[in-house]
């Protein structure tokens, strides 16, 4: 097992090495921690003799060193592990690059003195990017990352806590310079295909590292603090796109997606109105869409706040319906409009259970004055038992994809 802690001196060392190293690093200049640990040593020491497995180490200690960058650190313990210290990178994904690099070396054997040997590199990485950080700290989640690679079964792991902390870091930094995008899905009738609405859909794309998925990023953002921050964004970005859409077909609305963490500024229904009042759109322009998980959140201060949009003219939609643990009471209080009806439903249609419970709920958000959206309908079939259960409205992949709202504008889709 990777173990450092018994060796004073080169923890010293290590500390003494990491400290100035840290001093430096920031959200967008971070320093990573490499601990790589050598899972056959033992058994090649044991199968071959020490001096062997110390010439492996040698030869290993030159391989790493050959793909090291000027200003990057290698340190080796007496036990055999090593620590790196990479600085001034570009950001998660290029210390997963430089660390996937190192791992791949050693997918060659090592030849010594004519055997071919394989150390098993495990490799655990945490990212530091507060300067105010203990060397040792970091240096812990390096080591606790091998151990969480190793357990995994991983040729290598970062330390979740830290590749958390720099994505927020990341996610904030986007926000701040409005590199966050929202893309738009339509909302059509049945069985007319008529486009009525406009779903908002976030995206971030990140300059390295791809695109991350809202369900991932949103909560990370809220994690991060960030809840009230990307609620102003998404409802600034979402009306003043959607307004010159809204001047050319002024019965539609834009869906905007708010979470329960929404629901925790008391001045949330000032700011929604406040945004459409900017962007000179009628209440009816907006829709906006909570999951009964939010609603039931804090039944009590969410349905006021709901109502009070409502009372205001802004629509209001139950996402995800029939995902959470229904508990159809707070449907009693909430003036929704419009009922979705989860994915789930949808997907599962052959399914005449299903089917029967599609049916269901439509008929239920009929009852009580509600128009049903199927979600997620992708192909014909789909759309058949979604046509079948009577949904007033679909929203899927069978009729579009989410796009930016410049595409909407140029191209309005075809029914
Ligand atoms: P949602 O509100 O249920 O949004 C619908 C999701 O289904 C979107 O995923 C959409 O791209 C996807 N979708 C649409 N048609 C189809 C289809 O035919 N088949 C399948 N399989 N999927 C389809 P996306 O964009 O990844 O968003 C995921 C979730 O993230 C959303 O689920 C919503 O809960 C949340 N989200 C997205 N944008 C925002 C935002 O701006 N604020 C908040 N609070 N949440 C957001
Ligand atoms: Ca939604
Ligand atoms: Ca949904």
């Amino acid at each position: 097992m990777p173990n450092s802690s018994s060796e004073p001196a080169h923890g010293d060392r290590l500390a003494a090495a990491t400290a100035p190293l840290l001093a430096a690093a920031s959200a967008t200049a971070p320093l990573a921690c490499a601990h790589l640990h050598f899972r056959h040593r033992l058994a090649v020491a044991a199968a071959h003799g020490q001096a062997v497995a110390d010439a492996a180490l040698d030869e290993a200690e030159r391989r790493i060193a050959g793909l090291l960058r000027p200003g990057d650190h290698l340190l080796r313990s007496a036990q055999g592990d090593f620590f790196l210290l990479l600085p001034r990178l570009l950001g998660l994904g290029h210390a997963e690059l430089a660390v996937q690099r190192i791992v791949r070396e050693f997918d060659a054997p090592l030849d010594i003195e004519g055997r071919l040997l394989f150390l098993g590199p495990t490799l655990g990485l945490a990212l530091a990017t507060d300067p105010a950080e203990a060397p040792e700290a970091l240096q812990r989640r390096a080591s606790s990352a091998v151990l969480e690679a190793l357990r995994a079964g991983l040729p290598h792991a970062l330390a979740q806590d830290l590749a958390h902390a720099a994505i927020a870091a990341e996610l904030r930094e986007a926000l701040a310079r409005n590199a966050l995008e929202l893309v738009y899905q339509p909302i059509v009738t049945l069985p007319e295909r008529q486009v009525v609405g406009y779903e908002a859909l976030a995206r971030w794309r990140r300059p390295e590292g791809g695109s991350v998925a809202p369900s991932v990023f949103i909560p990370m953002a809220e994690d991060a603090g960030l809840a009230a921050e990307l609620t102003r964004w998404t409802l600034q970005v979402a009306l003043r796109e959607f307004a010159p859409l809204h001047a050319r077909q002024p019965d539609s609305y834009c869906a905007v997606n708010l979470s329960a963490r929404a629901f925790e500024d008391p001045a949330l229904c000032e700011q929604v109105l406040s945004a459409l009042a900017i962007w000179g759109l009628p209440p009816e322009a907006l829709m906006v869409e909570v999951t009964e998980t939010a609603v039931l959140h804090d039944v009590g201060r969410n349905a006021g706040a709901l109502a009070r949009l409502a009372a205001a003219g802004v629509r209001l939609a139950i996402d995800d319906f029939g995902q959470g643990y229904s508990s159809l009471g707070y449907l009693r209080h909430l003036p929704a409009a419009v009922l979705k009806i989860d994915q789930g439903f949808v997907a599962d249609a052959a399914t005449p259970r299903t089917r029967a419970l599609l049916e269901a709920i439509t008929r239920m958000a009929h009852r009580l004055g509600m128009r049903a959206v199927a979600e997620g309908v992708e192909d014909e079939a789909r759309l058949g038992a979604v046509l079948e259960a009577g949904c007033d409205f679909a929203q899927g992949f069978l009729f579009a994809r989410p796009a930016p709202l410049g595409y909407w504008l140029e191209t309005p889709p075809q029914a």
